[in-house]
């Protein structure tokens, strides 16, 4: 049987050592705080904004959320993120996307403040991301399967990882971060001929598809670990993963569970830059 790879355990360690960094930072009158810049209430993002301030209450992070209609102007949006941007007291800045259609994206993500963004929003710090610096916080979901990674022990130097996904905020980061820990990486996408000929000689496996249960047991070897991006919804609501889980646990070294393995990491990555961004001022 294979090992099930949970994200529990990595979250209490994380949440552990921030609480005491902001336990610090109080001590030093400084009170973190993140806020939040929603448009419109989808049902996801209020979900995910109560999960992530529930765990700002728990380790004493103070919060505020900006709300503005789904048809904001684009100038009010600009207007509300530079507020945000010059307020003292605010530490962290999380935009909620996609933004409504007629919004330019690109131009909000520029303007979020380079210091305060920590889901790597503004393209100066994904420049850094991809050029090595270390200035700016990379995207919390790849940071967040980093850290799995490091809690259950791989040793990523000159492992041989397989990402199947190319995107801004999963693949194209995440395989930065691995190049950082040496790892030799292949990044693949729907364009990639015989996927799973390449995803079978993978050491460790990271899948982020948005297909529920696509990789089955073909995909691995008994000597892949696979670390399941994918968040998807059955007709009953039920979520899961990309992996087909009870097939491939039975085949490869190690698997992340859907729901229970990166996607609780992501929130508390999150706090970890908030708290990170904070001590600046310390
Ligand atoms: P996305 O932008 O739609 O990217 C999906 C990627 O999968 C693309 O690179 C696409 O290839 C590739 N792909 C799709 N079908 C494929 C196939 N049959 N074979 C090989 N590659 C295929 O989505 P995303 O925003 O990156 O999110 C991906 C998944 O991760 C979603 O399920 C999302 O919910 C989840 N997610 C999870 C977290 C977390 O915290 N756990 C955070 C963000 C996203 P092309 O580039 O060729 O189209």
């Amino acid at each position: 049987m294979s090992e099930i790879l949970y994200g529990k355990p990595v979250t209490e360690n994380i949440r552990a050592d921030i609480r005491k960094r902001a336990e610090r930072l109080r001590k030093n009158r400084i009170a973190p705080k993140l806020a939040i810049l929603r448009s419109g209430a989808r049902r996801d993002d209020v979900a995910y904004e109560n999960r992530v301030f529930k765990i700002c209450d728990s380790i004493g992070i103070s919060h505020i959320t900006c709300q503005v209609d789904r048809d904001v102007t684009q100038r009010q949006l600009e207007l509300e993120l530079s507020q945000l941007n010059s307020d003292r007291s605010v530490h962290g800045i999380l935009v909620f996307r996609p933004l409504p259609d007629h919004i330019d994206d690109e131009l909000i993500c520029s303007i979020m403040s380079v210091d305060k963004d920590i889901d790597c929003m503004n393209p100066n710090n994904l420049k850094n991301l991809f050029t090595g610096q270390k200035a700016g916080f990379a995207p919390c979901t790849p940071e967040a399967v980093i850290a799995l990674l490091d809690h259950y022990g791989y040793n990523l130097d000159g492992a041989n990882v397989v990402i199947v996904n190319r995107s801004l905020v999963v693949g194209k980061p995440l395989s930065m971060l691995f190049l950082r820990r040496n790892a030799t990486v292949t990044v693949c996408h729907s364009h990639t001929r015989n996927l799973a000929d390449i995803t079978r000689n993978a050491d460790i496996l990271v899948t982020g598809i948005g297909k529920p249960g696509f990789f089955g047991p073909e995909y691995v070897s008994e000597n892949t670990t696979v670390i399941d991006v994918g968040i998807n919804f059955d007709e009953n609501g039920k979520m899961t993963g990309d992996v087909d889980f009870d097939k491939v646990i039975k085949k490869a070294a190690a698997v992340s569970p859907v729901p229970g393995g990166v996607g609780g990491i992501t929130s508390t990555i999150l706090l970890r830059h908030l708290v990170e961004s904070a001590e600046r001022y310390i």
